[in-house]
């Protein structure tokens, strides 16, 4: 199923997408849901961020060769973790905002996991059946602050920092999946999710290990290879197999 937020001349609602139409939802799909039977046509309503964190956990240097490119050979033994504000959480077709005071942006293509149920202590064999579904995040990174300030808060939390869309696919083997970036329709980043040195079980069961994940989280389980700087006037495209494609474009703040 494809799980989206979306707003239409009758407001915020939530909802599936089949077949080129959004079927609106009686509630929220963290709970059980039943279909209203309204439906619009996909091109007649605007998708919003697919969930509403009460956190985002992100995983830092996931693949082998995203180190490398850092200049780094040590591979961690434990997932590095760090926050981005929910707040920096905007949907697809939203501009990502340059500050002038951030030095170089970069995109960081990702799988997302969105957390369905709420739990502590995950085993690692359960760990797929607390997830909801899969999307695409864009790890908008300040990159100079990253490096200057030691911790990632800020550089990784600037409002519009975290595109996540366009919606939510679930049935998906996390750990058999492309996830690639575009930026001008040039192809920057042409990842795997078999690259993970941390799969997508053993991060929900690190994560949950320290701090209960609640419905709508947000896990963004690293980037592989190709990273680079946006400058406004682009357009770049988080593309996961089995999700489809989160575009934006980026502006310079004003
Ligand atoms: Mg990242």
């Amino acid at each position: 199923m494809l799980y989206c937020r979306f707003q239409s001349r009758g407001g915020i609602g939530w909802g599936l997408v089949e077949k080129h139409q959004v079927w609106e939802l009686s509630g929220d799909y963290f709970s059980p849901f039943e279909k209203t039977g309204r439906s619009f046509p996909m091109n007649d309503v605007r998708f919003l961020a697919p969930c509403q964190p009460s956190k985002i956990i992100a995983v830092g240097l996931n693949y082998k060769e995203h180190i490398t490119e850092f200049g780094r050979s040590e591979v961690p033994s434990e997932p590095v973790l760090f926050l981005k504000a929910p707040t920096a959480v905007i949907g697809a077709e939203d501009p990502i905002v340059l500050p002038q005071s951030a030095g170089r942006v970069d995109y960081e293509a990702e799988l997302g996991v969105v957390i369905g149920k709420k739990g502590r202590h995950i085993p690692e064999a359960e760990a797929l059946g607390y997830t909801l579904g899969f999307t695409c995040v864009n790890d908008v990174t300040a990159r100079e602050l990253q490096k200057k300030d030691g911790q990632w808060a800020r550089a990784k939390s600037y409002d519009t920092f975290c595109p996540v869309g366009p919606w939510i696919a679930d049935g998906l083997p996390p750990d058999q999946l492309r996830v690639e970036a575009y930026v001008n329709q040039k192809a920057a980043q042409l990842g795997h999710t078999s690259g993970m040195i941390f799969s997508v079980p053993k991060l929900i069961a690190f994560i949950s290990s320290v701090m209960t994940l609640l419905p709508g989280d947000l896990i963004a389980t690293g980037t592989p290879p190709g990273v680079g700087a946006l400058k406004t006037g682009d357009t770049v495209q988080i593309f996961v197999e089995g999700v489809g494609a989160l575009r934006n474009h980026v502006v310079e703040e004003t």
